[in-house]
């Protein structure tokens, strides 16, 4: 196996430095397997040894014959070297081939008899290995020599077979020439098909008749992690590595099937995401729709005290949606203004007290807000987006901690310099880890569970934390199912909009 790969030209060269080489490399193969059958004939013919080297004849063929096969050995290793310019080992073979014809015979049967024919190999071939314009200059050698044999009187001037091996130079010069332009013609086309498939977002598979791969581009390997069979299976899409993947296939003639694979994942991400808003939309308005609607005609019939109050709670619970959503918009929008005013710490807490107090006393869960003596007595930010989010997260606390729980809230320093933090956390039913990426993600709620049993459209955290980002600072959650949460808001000290 080793010694096949030495015959072969590594496929890191320039495709046509490499289809140079190639060719060179099966020339010298060919010559080399050639004086391998003089050397086998000869030893077959000699039938001894001591008589293949007592007779002159044999002797040339077996050093003709090993010097070749050694050479030809050399010209492969040096034609598969990165370090050997292109044209190096065509030009000694050319020379060399040259050299051998010249010697093999006398001057007189070269320039005047059949052996001038002999002459044609090393021309025809300098135009396959070296570059077509090549003939020219080992014509003009060829002549030289012509005319050198000549001037010594050695044998008379040939004009027939130089015009003849002139004449054989200019047509493999025309025909290599076309022929080398329709291959650099035909790469370039190649090059620029292969940029406008490299180019293309979408993944683009050529399958062989037999189901191998013949061409993919970039994408194709990206969408498919390199595993392009796997959708030799599917028919119109597939779900392959985690991504949803559209298919379409097409049969070309002689070549075999074509598949152009598409993403989708984005795209089917969006519609389950547009699914659950319109579901969890359609059902937080809906519900205190019903429930307005259902007391207002009992309020016709038979009033009871209550009846308004649970309309305005109802009504509130839809503005806060309304409110919600806006808010998610203009944070989506990059549109919502973040002020910033001085304020003393305690207006927070008592926001809290004010609005959250009666609903932790009505589900008998324990209340504390304390503002550490340590903090700064006046901080610079947006008061109003401050209360939304401890709103939030105290609501939420609430809401998710059982009867005889408690909520703990603390406004303290940050351990980092010129921060401070708003730290809410209860005893409730916590958040499932794997669940926790999730929860700060629009529309998403921690688990079924808890959204059969609790109300909400789980926009408030992702508000919370959207807002926190935009005053610079950050919310982070700390939680064990059974045990509770502990969500703490950081926010720097003067103000960071
Ligand atoms: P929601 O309006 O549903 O409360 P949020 O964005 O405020 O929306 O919260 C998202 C989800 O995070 C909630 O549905 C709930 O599953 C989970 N969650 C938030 N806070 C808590 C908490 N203190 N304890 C347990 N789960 C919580």
């Amino acid at each position: 196996m080793k010694l096949l790969q030495f015959f072969q030209i590594p496929e890191t060269f320039d495709p046509d430095d490499y289809r140079m080489r190639r060719i060179l490399n099966i020339i010298i193969l060919f010559l080399m397997a050639a004086a391998l059958v003089a050397l086998i004939a000869v030893f077959s013919y000699g039938n001894s040894c001591s008589c293949i080297f007592s007779d002159p004849e044999s002797l040339t063929i077996l050093g003709g014959s090993i010097g070749i096969i050694v050479v030809g050995t050399i010209l492969i290793a040096l034609n598969r070297s990165s370090h050997i310019p292109k044209n190096v080992v065509g030009s000694i073979l050319i020379a060399s081939l040259l050299a051998v014809t010249f010697f093999s015979d006398t001057p007189k049967a070269l320039t005047d008899g059949p052996s001038s024919n002999m002459l044609l190999l090393p021309i025809v071939l300098s135009a396959i290995v070296l570059p077509p314009a090549s003939v020219f200059m080992i014509d003009i050698v060829v002549t030289i020599l012509f005319m050198y044999a000549a001037e010594f009187q050695w044998v008379q001037f040939n004009v027939y077979a130089l015009i003849i091996i002139w004449a054989v130079s200019a047509a493999t010069w025309l025909g290599m020439s076309l022929a080398n332009k329709a291959l650099r013609d035909a790469h370039n086309e190649a090059k620029k098909n292969r940029a406008i498939l490299d180019g293309v977002a979408d993944g683009v598979v050529v399958f062989g008749v037999d189901n191998t791969i013949a061409l993919a581009n970039p994408a194709a390997e990206e969408l498919l992690d390199g595993e392009l069979t796997k959708i030799l299976s599917a028919s119109e899409s597939a779900e392959i590595c985690g991504r949803f993947l559209s298919l379409r296939w097409s049969t070309v003639q002689g070549v075999g099937r074509v598949a152009i694979v598409r993403d989708i994942s984005r795209q089917i991400e969006i519609d389950r995401a547009k699914d659950a808003i319109l579901g969890v939309v359609s059902h937080e308005m809906r519900t205190p729709l019903s429930v307005i609607l259902g007391f207002s005609e009992l309020l016709k019939v038979r009033p009871t005290p209550d009846m308004a109050e649970r309309i305005r709670i109802n009504a509130l619970r839809m503005i806060r949606m309304v409110d919600n959503l806006l808010d998610l918009a203009q944070l989506q929008a990059r549109a919502l203004k973040m002020y910033q005013e001085k304020f003393p710490p305690r207006l927070l807490a008592d926001e809290v007290d004010k609005l959250l107090c009666e609903y932790a006393l009505e589900k008998q869960v324990a209340l504390n807000i304390t503002v550490a003596e340590s903090l700064p007595d006046e901080l610079t930010g947006d008061l109003q987006r401050y209360q939304q989010i401890l709103v939030n997260l105290v609501d939420n606390a609430i809401k998710f901690t059982k009867k005889g729980g408690r909520v703990d809230i603390l406004l303290a320093p940050h351990g980092e310099p010129e921060k401070w933090q708003m730290v809410v956390s209860d005893t409730g039913i916590g958040i499932p880890t794997e669940r926790l990426p999730d929860i700060f993600e629009p529309f998403r709620r921690a688990s079924d569970y808890a959204t059969r049993s609790y109300q909400g459209a789980g926009l408030g955290l992702s508000i919370a934390k959207q807002i926190a980002q935009l005053a610079r600072g950050d919310i982070e959650v700390k939680s064990t199912v059974g045990q509770g949460s502990t969500f703490t808001v950081t926010l720097p000290i003067k103000g960071g909009a």
